[in-house]
Protein backbone atom coordinates (compact mmCIF):
# COMPACT_ATOMS: atom_id res chain seq x y z
CA UNK A 1 0.00 0.00 0.00
CA UNK A 2 1.24 3.47 -0.85
CA UNK A 3 1.16 6.37 1.07
CA UNK A 4 -0.81 9.37 -1.10
CA UNK A 5 2.00 11.57 -1.21
CA UNK A 6 4.19 8.86 -3.14
CA UNK A 7 1.34 7.88 -5.20
CA UNK A 8 1.39 10.94 -6.25
CA UNK A 9 5.17 11.56 -6.46
CA UNK A 10 5.21 8.25 -8.59
CA UNK A 11 2.57 9.38 -11.29
CA UNK A 12 4.73 12.47 -12.20
CA UNK A 13 7.88 10.66 -11.86
CA UNK A 14 5.99 8.40 -14.60
CA UNK A 15 4.89 11.33 -16.43
CA UNK A 16 8.44 12.31 -16.43
CA UNK A 17 9.55 9.73 -17.87
CA UNK A 18 7.36 9.79 -21.11
CA UNK A 19 8.74 13.21 -21.03
CA UNK A 20 12.17 12.24 -21.39
CA UNK A 21 11.22 9.60 -24.30
CA UNK A 22 9.35 12.33 -26.30
CA UNK A 23 12.20 14.86 -25.23
CA UNK A 24 14.70 12.60 -26.57
CA UNK A 25 12.63 11.65 -29.74
CA UNK A 26 12.87 15.28 -30.56
CA UNK A 27 16.18 15.39 -30.53
CA UNK A 28 16.29 12.01 -32.25
CA UNK A 29 14.14 13.57 -35.16
CA UNK A 30 16.47 17.11 -35.11
CA UNK A 31 19.87 14.98 -36.34
CA UNK A 32 17.69 12.65 -38.77
CA UNK A 33 17.00 16.09 -40.32
CA UNK A 34 20.45 17.15 -40.37
CA UNK A 35 21.51 13.33 -41.55
CA UNK A 36 23.49 12.84 -38.52
CA UNK A 37 22.37 9.15 -38.27
CA UNK A 38 24.38 8.03 -35.77
CA UNK A 39 23.53 11.05 -33.42
CA UNK A 40 19.76 10.05 -34.47
CA UNK A 41 20.12 6.62 -33.83
CA UNK A 42 21.38 6.73 -30.16
CA UNK A 43 18.85 9.28 -29.19
CA UNK A 44 16.02 6.60 -30.15
CA UNK A 45 17.77 4.05 -28.44
CA UNK A 46 17.49 6.81 -25.06
CA UNK A 47 14.06 7.11 -26.05
CA UNK A 48 13.52 3.61 -25.52
CA UNK A 49 15.19 3.30 -22.33
CA UNK A 50 13.03 5.82 -21.09
CA UNK A 51 9.94 4.17 -22.13
CA UNK A 52 11.15 0.88 -20.48
CA UNK A 53 11.61 3.15 -16.96
CA UNK A 54 8.51 4.31 -17.58
CA UNK A 55 7.32 0.67 -17.77
CA UNK A 56 9.02 -0.43 -14.46
CA UNK A 57 7.28 2.62 -12.58
CA UNK A 58 3.87 1.86 -14.29
CA UNK A 59 4.42 -1.87 -12.92
CA UNK A 60 5.18 -0.76 -9.47
CA UNK A 61 2.40 1.31 -8.97
CA UNK A 62 0.34 -1.33 -10.13
CA UNK A 63 1.97 -3.88 -8.00
CA UNK A 64 1.06 -1.38 -4.95
CA UNK A 65 -2.62 -1.70 -6.01
CA UNK A 66 -2.28 2.36 -6.48
CA UNK A 67 -4.17 4.11 -8.93
CA UNK A 68 -1.81 5.58 -12.40
CA UNK A 69 -3.25 8.94 -13.72
CA UNK A 70 -1.70 9.56 -16.91
CA UNK A 71 -1.29 13.17 -17.81
CA UNK A 72 -0.27 15.49 -20.30
CA UNK A 73 3.10 15.58 -21.45
CA UNK A 74 4.64 18.78 -22.33
CA UNK A 75 5.67 19.65 -25.70
CA UNK A 76 9.62 19.24 -26.06
CA UNK A 77 12.01 21.62 -27.75
CA UNK A 78 12.51 21.45 -31.13
CA UNK A 79 15.36 23.26 -32.68
CA UNK A 80 19.28 23.50 -31.30
CA UNK A 81 21.64 25.34 -32.64
CA UNK A 82 24.81 22.67 -32.79
CA UNK A 83 25.03 18.87 -31.61
CA UNK A 84 26.78 20.35 -28.47
CA UNK A 85 23.85 22.14 -27.66
CA UNK A 86 21.37 19.12 -28.13
CA UNK A 87 23.60 17.03 -25.98
CA UNK A 88 23.63 19.93 -22.96
CA UNK A 89 19.67 19.58 -23.26
CA UNK A 90 20.18 16.23 -22.62
CA UNK A 91 22.54 16.30 -19.59
CA UNK A 92 20.53 19.60 -18.09
CA UNK A 93 17.46 17.26 -18.25
CA UNK A 94 19.26 14.36 -16.86
CA UNK A 95 20.35 16.60 -13.75
CA UNK A 96 16.26 17.46 -13.25
CA UNK A 97 14.99 13.91 -13.38
CA UNK A 98 18.00 13.27 -10.80
CA UNK A 99 16.83 15.61 -8.46
CA UNK A 100 13.03 14.28 -9.16
CA UNK A 101 14.37 10.62 -8.27
CA UNK A 102 16.46 12.27 -5.18
CA UNK A 103 13.38 13.75 -3.63
CA UNK A 104 10.96 11.07 -4.56
CA UNK A 105 13.64 8.63 -2.68
CA UNK A 106 14.06 10.91 0.36
CA UNK A 107 10.01 10.90 0.31
CA UNK A 108 10.10 7.28 0.80
CA UNK A 109 13.24 7.24 3.33
CA UNK A 110 11.06 9.75 5.61
CA UNK A 111 7.94 7.83 5.48
CA UNK A 112 9.25 4.49 5.91
CA UNK A 113 8.35 3.17 2.92
CA UNK A 114 11.01 0.71 2.48
CA UNK A 115 9.41 -1.25 -0.79
CA UNK A 116 9.67 2.09 -2.80
CA UNK A 117 12.96 3.41 -1.23
CA UNK A 118 14.53 -0.45 -2.60
CA UNK A 119 12.77 0.17 -5.96
CA UNK A 120 13.81 3.25 -6.51
CA UNK A 121 17.32 2.57 -6.43
CA UNK A 122 17.80 1.26 -9.46
CA UNK A 123 16.82 4.46 -10.80
CA UNK A 124 19.08 6.07 -8.17
CA UNK A 125 22.12 4.19 -9.63
CA UNK A 126 20.66 4.32 -13.47
CA UNK A 127 21.15 8.65 -13.08
CA UNK A 128 24.41 8.43 -12.21
CA UNK A 129 25.25 6.54 -15.42
CA UNK A 130 22.92 8.80 -17.48
CA UNK A 131 24.93 11.69 -16.75
CA UNK A 132 28.24 10.04 -17.06
CA UNK A 133 27.83 9.46 -20.25
CA UNK A 134 26.49 12.46 -21.31
CA UNK A 135 29.13 14.05 -19.93
CA UNK A 136 31.64 11.86 -21.55
CA UNK A 137 30.09 12.90 -24.77
CA UNK A 138 29.88 16.69 -24.46
CA UNK A 139 33.49 16.46 -23.72
CA UNK A 140 34.45 15.06 -26.47
CA UNK A 141 31.98 17.03 -28.84
CA UNK A 142 33.49 20.14 -27.38
CA UNK A 143 37.24 19.05 -28.50
CA UNK A 144 35.80 18.94 -32.17
CA UNK A 145 35.06 22.70 -31.83
CA UNK A 146 32.69 22.18 -34.66
CA UNK A 147 35.44 20.27 -37.17
CA UNK A 148 32.80 18.38 -39.43
CA UNK A 149 35.29 15.89 -39.73
CA UNK A 150 35.44 15.49 -35.62
CA UNK A 151 31.59 15.66 -35.97
CA UNK A 152 31.05 12.40 -38.50
CA UNK A 153 33.62 10.68 -36.32
CA UNK A 154 31.69 11.77 -33.04
CA UNK A 155 28.63 10.65 -35.14
CA UNK A 156 29.82 7.28 -36.38
CA UNK A 157 31.04 6.21 -33.07
CA UNK A 158 27.91 7.41 -31.13
CA UNK A 159 26.09 5.34 -34.50
CA UNK A 160 27.36 1.87 -32.45
CA UNK A 161 25.57 1.89 -29.54
CA UNK A 162 22.85 -1.40 -29.68
CA UNK A 163 20.44 -1.08 -27.41
MG1 LIG B 1 14.77 7.86 -17.12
Amino acid sequence: MLNKEIEKKLNEQLNCEFYSSYLYMSMAIHFDYYNFKGFSSWMKYQAQEELTHADKIYNYINMQGAKIELQEIPKPKNHWESALDVFKDALNHEKKVTKNIHELTNTAIDTKDHPTSIFLQEFVTEQVEEESSLEEIIQKLKLTKDNINGLYCMDRELGRRTH
